[in-house]
């Protein structure tokens, strides 16, 4: 993996060749490739500024081993940064040991939320839980729709209004009592997004977690919007408070700079990546390979 990123760091790094220790003069060539690097794959520019000055104050004065090229020595510090601020590891489910887990999916329309709780819901499953998905998307007909059907191929119990005009807060509130007097100890409460972030989109979340106190928000953001990561999370993080994310769509071409911002802005952990419209096309995130990809 290196040998590919010392190539795009070639030139740039011919200037840290012969010297001993890595120092403020010859680093600078280097950064700014790394710089070009991360915005190339969408990383929000307030984060590269922030990720830059962390990885140049890790750089300097590292002593560079004999018969290691000094190049590689810094693209191994940009690389165990990366990682590091990505969380290192993967970072599971919170679980409630004592009642259901509730998970409380977030995010804008399209971003995949529908399709991130089927998955999930089919995730949990196979690890033998006992799960109940809510459509508390009373905006969108075809979302209820959309998880019933996926919940009907998949064995998935689904959860939805039993009257018209039900606020999504009671429904998640139904459910949760549904939940209990039946056994479940997996709850994915599927909520409405709207297509730009809206105060009543984030009123409603919050009086959703308030009465449905969530074990997990995660907010499931769409790869492919880039650079806008960053503000989306902010204002979710702010005004709803999450613990993590879902980064969809990265069987697209998109380099998951997103994955950056998201965890650099919330300081919470990306747990899961969406790679494709299958219901089975749910990973695990992995810190380590989300930096090469983002390194490129
Ligand atoms: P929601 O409005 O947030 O509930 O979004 P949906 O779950 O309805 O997804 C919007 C579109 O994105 C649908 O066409 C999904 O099939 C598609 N989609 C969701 N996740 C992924 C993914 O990981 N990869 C790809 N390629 N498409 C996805």
């Amino acid at each position: 993996m290196f040998d590919e990123l010392s190539s795009r760091f070639e030139d740039a790094v011919k200037g840290l060749r012969g010297e001993a220790k890595i120092s403020e003069n010859n680093i600078n060539d280097a950064l700014k490739e790394v710089k070009r690097a991360l915005l190339d794959a969408d990383v929000s520019l307030s984060v590269v500024k922030e990720f830059i000055t962390d990885v140049k104050d890790k750089a300097i004065g590292e002593e560079v081993v004999r018969g290691v090229n000094p190049g590689q020595k810094f693209i191994e510090v940009v690389n165990k940064e990366l990682i590091k601020i990505m969380g290192n590891e993967n970072s599971p489910l919170n679980e409630n040991e004592n009642s259901p887990t509730v998970i409380l999916m977030a995010g804008l329309q399209g971003a995949g939320k529908t399709t991130a709780t089927g998955k999930l819901g089919l995730y949990l499953k196979e690890k033998d839980k006992k799960v109940l998905l809510v459509a508390a998307d009373i905006y969108r007909p075809a979302a209820v729709e959309q998880l019933k059907t996926l919940g009907s191929q998949y064995e998935l119990e689904v959860f939805s209004a039993k009257e018209k005009n039900s606020k999504p807060e009671e429904i998640a509130k139904e459910a949760l009592n549904f939940a209990n007097e039946n056994d479940f100890n997996s709850i994915i409460i599927d909520t409405a997004g709207r297509l730009q972030i809206d105060d009543s989109m984030m009123s409603e979340m919050v009086r959703i977690k308030e009465v449905s106190n969530p074990d997990e928000v995660l907010l499931v953001v769409d790869s492919m919007i880039g650079q806008e990561a960053a503000d989306l999370t902010k204002s979710f993080h702010e005004k709803v408070g999450i613990t993590g994310a879902i980064l969809t769509k990265l069987d697209g071409d998109s380099r998951g700079g997103a994955a950056l911002s998201i965890r650099k802005i919330s300081g919470k952990p990306i747990k899961f990546i969406g790679v494709g419209e299958k219901i089975e096309a749910l990973q695990p995130f992995h810190p380590e390979r989300m930096a090469s990809r983002i390194l490129g």
